[in-house]
């Protein structure tokens, strides 16, 4: 067993490191910027830059890099050695304050939704000193945001840090209200992340699973999750040993790794850290989804990170757990008597008014091919946003806005009747797993967000709309005569006002549906329809109030994020065409043949044989093969015009593509449950689920 306090961290430059390599004035300077949000002191640059440098040529480093999030959902970065010619064929290792902190990447090659000109391709990278950098694999890794030459924003990270800057300054409005004055109001999260574990040497064999990371063509397996015995259930050794390997490669990083299982589907896996910095959860779960591929590849295993590898089982999301703190409390912890909590009353009626004003936004910013197959699926959350309180604020919320009685929660204490067993207490918010934004004890938990996609966009989205909702109260009430009188008829107000995107039962059935359809809340199937929100006015202006996007930003990212969808559903339109045209059509081909000479020796030597199930598996098995070649031909014609502007093309592809893809499937998988295994050209789900012992 590692000592793990003594490994924790060791490949980051963080506090412990900063303070004894840091002059102590640089060091001071430096944590006011980290911890206060104050703008860079440049001329400490030179210093911190030589400070790294040394500590990761300590950890044989050779390189550095401007490590950025550009709108692709993966990180990017481009090596610089640290190497310097000083004449006389001699070198020196140098990093300059300058290279720490701007960089130069060329930015044409990445998506930019139009918001800069194809011939305008310079971009800039820029430190941010509020993640630490670290080092990994020889080189050191440096967080840094991505802008272009005009100035606008070309990544992930800048929106964030701007919604942080903007919850900021409206949060302490809010908490001013109550005479609470503090330095900084921050959002924590914790995302916790589903992944799915094969062979490497299956994964290899599937054309699907290496170009588009999920099975395009798979019957299902005899057993999939419905004995409901792998939840939670005992790890298999080659899963824990990956587990194991990956707890300490995170933890080497800094990263806080906690909780490890199994989850509902076979092969199916969680890991989640322990809540940190926005900024930092952010970064950490980029690099734990990165951690997670390598490791399992130096296990023989590949780390299937999609929302949907397999059909008929669950698919693979992240929980987004989400509070807002600020120096030593928790301002969603609604305390003993939430009904008195007057400030946590307010907070939770802003946010209840943001996620319902703004719900298009919410189901936009999780939109993604992947993530279509999971919401509204039968699984994971329902397509409609809505807002979980559970019995005790459920309660008090109620009695608000319809004057039903509230009787305060006590703490039970709860016993299973058994003398040696020990009492718990009962908590007061039960779980709710179908609800997509569950209020659960002391943050609020976003389930919507698909398993590979950023947590950027999500929290650029709530932290905006959130300090939205708050500006407008800090509005209203900083001016009121009797704030006491003030705050609470706000907080009605707005409960009443917001309370049809409350709904406390389950989300999975079709009555929810309905009852959502009449409660005039907003229930988008696919990320065609979803992202047409992004371009509503008071979507857009909600943004370019908070000063977290400009108006071209917004429209940038939302068309790029239909094109996303568009390439993404087209290339595994062409993995199809070309799986099913050159694998499984001649597979199949070969069996029947196979049959078929099987079947004239038999009529040949006794003409008395029963032939029935010869025969009709030969015809079914040829219909379906023309079939799906047919099928496949009508999808090349689809693929080959599509429309050209980014909303035509998205809704062509949701509307047209899709369906025909899944027609395709259909008569492929009707095929593999009757073709012989060994013709069968790629291994298969019993293969794929059950293969890792
Ligand atoms: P469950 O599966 O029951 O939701 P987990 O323990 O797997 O619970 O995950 C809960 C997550 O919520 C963890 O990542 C935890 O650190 C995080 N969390 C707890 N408190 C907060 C908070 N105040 N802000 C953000 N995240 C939090
Ligand atoms: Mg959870």
């Amino acid at each position: 067993m590692k000592n793990i306090p003594a490994i924790f961290g060791e490949n980051v430059f963080n506090d412990v490191v900063m303070r004894s390599t840091l002059p102590r004035e640089v060091y001071k300077s430096l944590r006011k910027t980290i911890d206060a949000g104050e703008t860079i002191d440049m001329s400490i640059a030179d210093s911190v830059a030589n400070a790294m440098k040394d500590w990761a040529l300590s950890k044989g480093a050779t390189h550095y890099t401007h490590w950025f999030q550009p709108l692709t959902n993966l990180t990017a970065e481009k090596h610089d050695g640290f190497i310097e010619p000083v004449g006389g064929d001699a070198v020196i290792m140098q990093l300059t304050g300058k290279s720490l902190i701007v960089g130069e990447p060329d930015a044409s090659s990445f998506p930019s939704g139009g918001s800069r000109a194809t011939d305008a391709a310079r971009g800039y990278t820029a430190w941010d000193p509020t993640s630490p950098a670290f080092v990994k694999e020889g080189t050191l890794y440096i967080p840094t945001i991505f802008v272009s030459y005009t100035g606008e924003t070309l990544d992930k990270k800048a929106p964030l840090l701007k919604s942080m800057t903007a919850i900021d300054r409206e949060g302490k409005r809010i908490l001013k209200l109550f005479g609470i004055d503090c330095a900084k109001v921050n959002t924590t999260v914790g995302p916790e992340q589903e992944y799915f574990l094969i062979d490497a040497k299956d994964y290899e064999k599937r054309e699907d699973l290496v170009l588009t990371g999920r099975t395009l063509f798979g019957a299902p397996a005899p057993r999939g999750q419905e004995l409901e015995d792998h939840y939670f259930g005992v790890l298999k050794p080659r899963v824990a040993e990956f587990m194991a390997d990956l707890d300490e490669t995170l933890w080497k990083y800094g990263v806080l790794s906690k909780t490890k299982h199994n989850e509902v589907a076979p092969a199916q896996h969680e890991l989640a850290p322990i809540f940190t910095t926005t900024n930092i959860a952010v970064d950490t779960n980029q690099l734990t989804m990165e951690l997670m591929k390598k490791v399992a590849a130096r296990h023989g295993l590949t780390c299937l990170l999609h929302e949907k590898p397999f059909v008929g089982i669950n698919g693979s999301g992240k929980h987004n757990n989400w509070s807002l703190s600020t120096a030593g409390f928790n301002i969603l912890d609604p305390g003993e008597n939430p009904e008195d909590n007057s400030l946590f009353m307010l907070v939770l009626a802003c946010i209840i008014s943001a996620v319902d004003k703004y719900q298009g936004l919410l189901r936009a910013c999780v939109a993604s091919a992947g993530n279509d197959h999971r919401l509204g699926g039968g699984e994971a959350p329902p397509a409609i946003i809505s807002v979980y309180l559970g019995d005790e604020i459920g309660g008090i919320v109620d009695s608000l806005v319809l004057g039903k009685n509230y009787t305060p929660h006590k703490a039970v204490k709860g016993s299973i009747g058994v003398p040696e067993s020990p009492i718990f207490p009962i908590d007061s918010t039960d779980r709710n797993r179908t609800s997509p934004f569950a209020f659960t004890g002391n943050k609020f938990e976003f389930r919507m967000l698909g398993s590979s996609a950023s947590v950027a966009d999500p929290n650029v989205v709530l932290n905006t709309i959130v300090a939205e909702a708050f500006r407008e109260a800090a509005d209203k009430l900083e001016t009121a005569e009797n704030l006491e009188k003030a705050i609470k008829t706000y907080t009605e107000k707005l409960l009443k006002a917001h309370h049809r995107i409350v709904f406390n039962y389950n989300g999975y059935g079709p009555e929810w549906e309905a009852e959502a359809e009449r409660r005039g809340l907003l229930n988008h199937k696919n990320t065609a329809d979803a992202v047409s929100e992004c371009f509503k006015k008071e979507n857009i202006d909600v943004f370019v109030r908070q000063g977290v996007y400009t108006k071209n930003e917004a429209v940038a990212r939302a068309k790029i994020q239909l094109e996303n969808y568009v390439k993404t559903v087209c290339v595994e339109a062409r993995t199809m065409i070309d799986m099913a045209t050159r694998q499984i059509y001649p597979a199949v081909s070969a069996y029947v043949g196979t049959l078929c000479d099987t079947l004239a020796k038999k009529k040949a030597l006794f003409s008395s044989l029963p032939c029935t199930a010869d025969e009709k598996t030969i015809r079914t098995l040829s219909v379906a093969n023309e079939n799906m070649l047919s099928a496949v031909e009508n999808l090349k014609a689809d693929l080959s015009n599509m429309p050209k502007n980014e909303q035509e093309a998205a809704r062509r592809t949701a509307h047209v593509i899709v369906p025909r893809m899944r027609e395709i499937r259909g008569f492929a998988d009707e095929m593999e449950k009757l073709c012989a295994k060994e013709y069968w050209p790629f291994p298969d789900y019993y293969d794929l689920l059950f293969g890792v012992k």
